[in-house]
């Protein structure tokens, strides 16, 4: 199948969150699969040009209601050939996004009708386009409405990936107009105020809907999960799955991991004892083998679940163990953890930048890594943990719930809980220390984690069945 791959951001030309990962390593397991995949991304200034050198492809146009504006297809490579698309409403800058809708969804739209227009330019013909969050919502509306006008892409069939949910792109209304996005009877699937979100627009004109755990598919559709938008999903539940991410395990492998002071894997774990002290004595913590060393590495967003952690954070540390955070975000959050190392010196560690070598140190030294999300898409930190012999200590919600097993259970590879609030997180904590004060069992616990595949080879052979489904819907609405 001819697959063009859409996202805002993608590894490694620019990344900003698990979007990017994302992007960054699915469509090399489609094109492993044998399918010629492209990967489409605006082409921002904050991509380092010279180092991956894209060539001049071809130009397009974009019209709007100002007339046209012109863009260029730059070609370069990662796994797959990728297309940059450069534009007026690219920044040149370091930009990405911006807090404003108006110059995101002028980005956007531009970006989005581009790699339509891109498409022909270059007489791709896809068979699929995978489009992904907010951002790329109008490709997958424009396909819609105007496909069966238009034989370039009359055969043409949309998959619409939903990262994260409350990142809607609301307020383009006046921008979708000027791109020529006329509404349509399909936006009444929508409330109200999501009838001018570009997200919107993807959720109610794709072929087939996914979102990144099964679990999260079906939290979305209740009206505690579902952001004002749960109805909406509902309405479209035949066509909506979840589907895990992946992780990159070539370049996340405890083995082979230049970042580590000592490398190991599931049959060597007494090596992993020089990490945790490496660990330690760069975080300035004292040299306390017996403590549990308590690791966090995240976003610091109250979507992370810091406002129930910090009050626990205080008495964990009270009653004798040690934590390491790396994180960055929400200023009161970072004033919340510095305040935690200053009053527990030797015991509490907090780095707040973004620091990828030392979150490997962390996954790979910590005891155990605490992911108190209150929703959780997919999450990544919990299976990075796992595969560098971290036990993840998180609540029960999404992709966490999908990737761990509690140990209470058979084959149990971390400790799960369930009410979001400080006593189910301490008790989750204590279930911890007392799994911990018996090494067998806490080594079967690791083991097993790293011993689970998280490989991207599952998840895209499971988009592969999607995409077939969604050329069958196209099929079957064309004829
Ligand atoms: P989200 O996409 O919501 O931030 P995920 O768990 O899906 O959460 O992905 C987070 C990714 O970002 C992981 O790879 C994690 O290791 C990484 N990460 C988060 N914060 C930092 C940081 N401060 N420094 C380095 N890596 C970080």
């Amino acid at each position: 199948m001819k697959v063009l791959f859409l996202a805002a951001e993608a590894s490694p030309f620019v990344k900003v969150g698990g979007l990017g990962d994302v992007a960054g390593s699915l469509p090399a397991a489609l094109a492993a699969l044998g399918h010629d995949v492209r990967l489409a991304i605006p082409g921002y200034g904050a991509i380092d040009w010279p180092r991956f050198r894209p060539k001049p492809a071809g130009t397009f146009e974009v019209p709007h209601a100002g007339g046209v504006e012109p863009g260029r297809i730059w070609k370069t490579e990662s796994d797959v050939p990728v297309w940059l698309l450069t534009g007026p409403s690219i920044p040149t800058d370091g930009r990405i996004y911006s807090a404003s809708i108006a110059e995101d969804a002028r980005k956007f739209l531009f970006f989005s009708l581009g790699a339509l227009a891109a498409c022909r330019a270059l007489d791709f013909r896809p068979d699929v386009i995978h489009a992904n969050d907010w951002h790329t919502g109008p490709a997958v509306y424009r396909l819609a409405m105007a496909a069966r006008a238009d034989p370039f892409f009359a055969e043409t069939a949309s998959l619409y990936t939903i990262h994260n949910l409350p990142y809607t792109g609301r307020g383009a209304g006046p921008y979708l107009a000027q791109y020529g996005l006329a509404a349509s009877p399909a936006l009444a699937l929508l409330p109200d105020w999501a009838r001018d979100s570009m997200l919107g627009l993807g959720i109610v004109a794709a072929d087939v809907l996914t979102t990144v755990s099964p679990t999260y598919a079906r939290e979305i559709q209740t009206p505690e999960g579902g952001q004002g938008l749960d109805a909406t999903l509902r309405a479209r539940g035949d066509r909506l799955h979840g589907v895990l991410n992946g992780i990159d395990v070539r370049s996340w492998d405890p083995a082979t991991d230049p970042a580590l002071a000592e490398r190991f894997d599931s049959t060597t774990l007494e090596r992993r004892a020089a990490n945790r002290a490496a660990l330690a004595e760069e975080a300035g913590l004292d040299s306390d083998p017996k403590a549990f060393l308590l690791g966090m590495v995240s976003r610091l967003d109250s979507q992370k679940g810091f406002d129930v952690a910090l009050p626990v954070l205080s008495s964990w540390l009270e009653s004798g163990g040690q934590l390491v955070v790396l994180g960055s975000g929400d200023p009161a959050i970072e004033i919340g953890l510095a305040s935690l190392e200053i009053r527990f010196p030797g015991r509490a560690s907090a780095r707040l930048r973004f620091d990828p070598p030392y979150s490997r140190r962390i996954y790979g030294g910590a005891d155990g890594i605490l992911i108190p999300s209150r929703y959780e898409p997919c999450g990544l930190t919990q299976m990075l943990a796992m595969r560098y012999g971290a036990v993840p200590i998180a609540r029960r919600t999404g992709g966490l719930a999908d990737t761990i097993v509690d140990v209470g259970d058979s084959g149990g590879t971390g400790i799960l809980f369930d009410g979001y609030d400080p006593i189910s997180l301490a008790h989750a904590l204590d279930r911890a220390v007392r799994v911990y004060a018996h090494p067998e069992t806490w080594i079967e616990l690791q083991r097993r984690g790293m011993e689970k595949d998280f490989s991207w080879d599952r998840s895209a052979a499971e988009y592969e069945a999607l995409y077939r489904e969604a050329l069958r819907y196209r099929g079957a609405s064309a004829g």
